[in-house]
């Protein structure tokens, strides 16, 4: 056996080691050190027998880049074995990962159950776009197991999908207790978005999940310049939603997925300074008397505390936190800012500084936002990988231009 082979194996801990070298043939045709990018929407064959034994599947060869693309396969590879799965696969985007997986596990009248406090696009797709096809859903409180179990139909519900940590409060859902939960009730699926909290965070396939979501755009591109989604998890499940893939053609590009690659060989090591910057970052916020409260699951203060500390490695890069000022206060501190960018995303190397109220909420009247917790004084911000004293003077900056509380 190559040594290569070692570290491909699925059930890798290591990540670090996971991280760098899973996924990828070594040796390469072309001896790279990198992966090599197949940028091709198709692939020839030397004689038509060869294509033959691919059209049987005795041959596992790309031959058309919607079915599957060497560079695309080596970036599967390599998050499935970050994930603790059999199989992944990557997707052009987070939402068509997630859209493509839903559509893979639901029929005209099924059932779903979500957490209430998801990413919006998906609850857009569930109560929206699936609604037009005869899929009805219920929005839960994630940690209202009760009303979970109030909202199961029995045999409609097929999916119970949640994300963890949330955005922008850093929810932690008990996993454990929603896995048994979902036991109980035979046909329903545990689908979890586990963005913010990344492989090295959090693991939701060992906590009985059956299927895991990324927006690899985030952390696992870790640098702001590629869109891309994956979906891991049994190798059956994998393969009915990678057929329905191969129809819509959802896929991500070879050139995207050679990004994901390079991004995933630091991924580990990012992600621990991602931890580590925001922790910094969110006991220098606690610290302060123009801060009237901080949302970061690694501080004692929040809510699902212990449990994160039971169940994650580390409590991720995004921090939210209520200044006592108003939407002025907001304005200023963001202006102020030298080092966090005015952004929507996260998970890059730069830091950057989202007020809720104004990116993902705009369209909503001032009293929805108020029920959601959205206040106008809600910053969210992304903790990118630069220095944590750094990071702090900048926040502190961006409070002195709030003025005194
Ligand atoms: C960004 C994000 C998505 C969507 O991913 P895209 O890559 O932007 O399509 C889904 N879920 C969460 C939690 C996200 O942060």
């Amino acid at each position: 056996m190559h040594p290569g082979s070692l570290v491909t194996d699925a059930t890798d801990r290591r990540l670090d080691t996971a991280a760098v070298h899973a996924g990828e043939d070594r040796p390469n045709p072309l001896r790279t050190i990198p992966p090599p990018l197949a940028l091709a929407s198709t692939f020839h064959f030397a004689t038509l027998d060869e294509a033959i034994a691919v059209a049987e599947g005795r041959d596992g060869s790309a031959y058309y880049s919607r079915y599957g693309n060497p560079t695309v396969r080596a970036a599967e590879k390599k998050l499935a074995a970050l994930d603790g799965a059999d199989d992944a696969l990557l997707f052009a985007s987070g939402m068509a990962a997630f859209s493509t997986t839903m559509m893979a596990l639901l029929s005209s009248g099924q059932h779903v159950v979500f957490g209430e406090d998801c990413y919006r696009p998906s609850r857009q797709v569930l109560q929206g776009t699936l609604a037009r096809f005869g899929v009805t859903s219920t929005a839960v409180p994630v940690d209202d197991l009760d009303a979970i179990e109030a909202a199961i139909r029995p045999r409609e519900t097929k999916v119970l999908f949640i994300e963890t940590p949330s955005n922008p409060f850093n929810r932690v859902a008990d996993l454990a207790a929603l896995a048994a939960l979902k036991k109980r009730h035979r046909g329903v699926k545990l689908v979890v978005d586990a963005t913010f909290a990344t492989p090295l965070n959090l693991r939701p396939l060992d906590h009985g999940a059956d299927l895991v979501i990324h927006s690899a755009t985030k952390y696992l591109g870790g640098h702001n310049d590629v869109l891309a989604g994956v979906v891991s998890g049994r190798a059956g499940m994998i393969e009915a939603i990678g057929e329905l893939r191969s129809q819509l053609g959802p896929n991500a590009d070879a050139h995207a997925a050679w990004l994901v690659l390079r991004g995933l060989k630091s991924f580990p090591a990012r992600m621990r300074r991602h931890n580590a910057n925001a922790l910094a970052v969110a006991r220098a916020l606690e610290a302060d008397p123009r801060v009237k409260r901080v949302w970061y699951a690694g501080l004692e203060s929040h809510p699902d505390h212990a449990r994160a500390a039971a169940l994650l490695d580390g409590f991720g890069g995004v921090v939210a936190f209520e200044h006592t000022g108003d939407f002025e206060g907001t304005r200023r501190f963001c202006d102020a800012l030298g080092i966090f960018q005015i952004a929507a995303s996260l998970g890059g190397a730069e830091s950057m500084v989202h007020p809720p109220a104004v990116f993902s909420w705009w369209d909503l009247p001032a009293e929805a936002r108020e029920a959601a917790g959205i206040s106008d004084a809600l910053v969210r911000l992304a903790v990118g990988i630069e220095d944590a004293d750094d990071l702090v003077a900048d926040v502190l900056r961006g409070l002195d231009a709030i003025g005194p509380a």
